[in-house]
């Protein structure tokens, strides 16, 4: 083993470039004639701690991405959408109305966009139909959040295009008026598209502030930016794409949620997020009793991790805010074990990444995204990018996986 298997990187295009492309898709696609359409673009995200806490009332701390959905779009008087999508090329281009999006009509990649327009008309607001089409440089169902990416970016383009007034100029964003959009884009993924998705997501690509990390109460949805330059501390966050697919996610994802909401009425509160650290104890002894053995044992474990990663975002946080960043790394290996041991979201290939990059010096890692697949994170010095991510792909090399793909993040701004 002494050279190195070549480093799969997916880098983030210049917003110029993005722009570009998806401007010549749109001419290519819809022709020159009529006005230039407009561009938007949204970022994906990635979290760096408070995993599957946002159905919880609780707590998550992500980053916007650098990698961004870009959107071309220019209003029509009717109310048909007709869309494209280089990532889609298979799907030949999508026209429908939109007096005929409900839940359960829209099948595949279209509803996550007309799904907005169907979210935000629900809100009261007045959108007509549209041509548009979409290019991205955010990696597919790697768990970074291509699909809040493409709904945010299409909810600020709507926003413009039909005058709502909700997401603010660039300079000066809204965050009230994107707190509203961002519900519209998780209607759009609850009910259009149909994958029950908590909110973290589209909070984190329409209300992130480059720098900082978003961190999110999914409670009320107030938002808090915490300093977050890893550049300035010699630091880099490496993300692996493990480009592992498994099978079963989204009843899975169901599945925990289902129990969460189960264990929070049998305790008699709202939300796990009512239970105090302090009191996690008394909760899992009662919660012990209240069921079958086996039922109970489950569910113990997965309040155990809820209650838990909540204390955790807020013990990074004020590592955060005490510029002690080096010193969050075992909290994100205590988030994974966690996640592996007691809310059962992991996978080999995900264990396999963090295991590898801390062997190879990572100050800390974690499985990130709903689990099953998707990605990991690693906070390793800048210097160790390269040998860390060499580390993990031997390993996937010796365990005979896909070879992963490495992105380093670093916290981009949201939509606009
Ligand atoms: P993730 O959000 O982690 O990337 P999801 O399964 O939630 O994974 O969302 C991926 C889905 O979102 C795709 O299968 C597709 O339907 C839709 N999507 C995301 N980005 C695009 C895009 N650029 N063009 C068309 N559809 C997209
Ligand atoms: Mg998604």
């Amino acid at each position: 083993m002494s050279t190195t298997p070549p480093l799969a990187r997916v880098d983030a295009w210049a917003p110029e470039a993005g722009t570009e492309r998806v401007r010549a898709a749109f001419t290519e696609r819809f022709g020159t004639d009529g006005p230039a359409p407009g561009v938007w673009s949204a970022p994906g995200r990635v979290n760096l701690i408070g995993e599957h806490t946002d159905y919880n009332g609780g707590l998550c701390l992500p980053i916007a991405l650098p990698h961004r959905t870009y959107v071309a779009l220019r209003a029509r008087q009717d109310d048909v959408v007709r869309l494209a999508s280089a990532q889609e090329p298979g799907s030949g281009g999508v026209e429908l109305r939109l007096a005929d999006v409900a839940p359960g009509t829209v099948d595949g990649w279209a509803a996550y966009v007309v799904g907005v327009a169907w979210g935000l008309a629900g809100q009261g607001h007045r959108v007509r139909g549209f041509d548009a089409v979409v290019d991205s440089c955010v990696p597919y169902g790697a768990g970074l959040s291509s699909s809040a990416a493409l709904e945010s970016a299409v909810a600020v383009a709507l926003d413009a295009t039909f005058g709502l007034g909700l997401a603010g100029p660039v300079d000066a964003p809204d965050d009230a008026g994107r707190t509203v959009l961002a519900a519209a884009c998780v209607r759009a993924e609850n009910d259009i598209a149909g994958a029950p998705t908590g909110g973290m997501d589209q909070a984190a690509s329409l209300r992130a502030r480059a720098g900082h990390a978003l961190l999110l109460d999914c409670l009320d949805a107030s938002v808090r930016h915490v300093p977050f330059d890893l550049e300035a501390q010699g630091l880099a966050l490496l993300v692996v794409d493990t480009r592992a697919a498994h099978a079963l996610v989204d009843g899975q994802y169901a599945a925990r949620r289902a129990t969460c909401e189960a264990a929070a009425a049998s305790l008699g509160v709202a939300t796990l997020r009512e239970i105090a650290p302090d009191d996690l104890d008394t909760a899992l002894d009662r919660l012990a009793a209240t069921s079958e053995a086996d039922v109970a044992e489950v569910a113990v474990r997965r309040v155990r991790h809820v209650v838990t990663e909540i204390a955790r975002v807020e013990a990074v946080v004020a590592l955060l805010d005490a510029d002690r960043v080096r010193d969050i790394g075992p909290l994100l290996d205590a988030s994974h074990t966690s996640l592996r041991d007691d809310y059962e979201v992991s996978c080999v290939e995900l264990d396999v990444a963090v295991e590898a990059a801390r062997s190879a010096g990572a100050l800390g890692a974690r499985m990130t995204g709903g689990g099953f697949g998707g990605s990991a994170i690693a906070l390793v010095e800048a210097s160790d990018v390269e040998p860390v991510a060499a580390a993990v792909a031997w390993a996937f090399v010796a365990h005979g996986f896909t070879p992963p793909a490495f992105l380093v993040a670093t916290a981009a701004a949201s939509a606009h």
